[in-house]
C-alpha cells in the first residue's frame, strides 16, 4: 500500500471509531461491544434453558444494557470495562448470571440450572466453556447434552 493509502485507511478508521463512539456513548475501549454482548447473552441462555430459551426475551436497553425478560422478572447484563472484551471471559461470567437470575423468573422458578434432561430433578448438568465452545455436561453420565460455537 502507498504511503496516501494507509494515511486515508488510518484516517478512515479513526472516523469510524469516532462515528461508533457519538453513536454509542456507553461504550469505551476495553468493553465488549454491545452487538457482540448480545450475540453471547443468547448463546448463554440456549446453553442454560435449552429448549425453554424461547421463553425469555432478550434485548438491547438503555445505555447497551442487554435486557432478558419473562415479562414480570427482567435482570440485566451493561456494559463492563471491568470485565473486558474476552469472549471466553465474558460468556463465564453471564452463564452464572444467567443461572443465578433465571431461577427467580416464572420460566425456571427455584429449578437448578442447567436442568439435566436425562435425569430430572437431580441435578444441574455442568457448564464449561473452553477456546471456541460451550457445552452443557450431565456429570453423572459424562454425556454432552449441548453445545454451541460462540
Ligand atoms: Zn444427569
Amino acid at each position: 500500500m502507498t504511503d496516501d493509502g494507509d494515511r486515508r485507511a488510518r484516517y478512515e478508521r479513526f472516523l469510524s471509531e469516532a462515528a461508533l463512539a457519538r453513536e454509542h456513548p456507553w461504550w469505551r475501549p476495553g468493553a465488549m461491544r454491545p452487538e457482540e454482548r448480545e450475540r453471547l447473552v443468547r448463546i448463554g441462555l440456549a446453553m442454560v434453558l435449552g429448549d425453554r430459551a424461547g421463553d425469555i426475551r432478550v434485548r438491547r436497553g438503555d445505555e447497551d444494557t442487554i435486557w432478558a425478560t419473562d415479562g414480570t422478572h427482567g435482570f440485566g447484563f451493561p456494559i463492563d470495562i471491568v470485565l473486558g472484551d474476552d469472549p471466553r471471559t465474558v460468556l463465564e461470567h453471564d452463564l452464572e448470571w444467567l443461572v443465578d437470575e433465571l431461577c427467580e423468573t416464572a420460566v425456571a422458578w427455584a429449578k437448578r440450572l442447567p436442568e439435566c434432561p436425562l435425569h430430572p430433578d437431580s441435578h444441574p448438568l455442568g457448564l464449561v466453556v473452553s477456546d471456541g465452545l460451550v457445552t452443557a455436561s450431565c456429570p453423572v453420565a459424562g454425556e454432552t447434552v449441548r453445545f454451541a460455537g460462540y
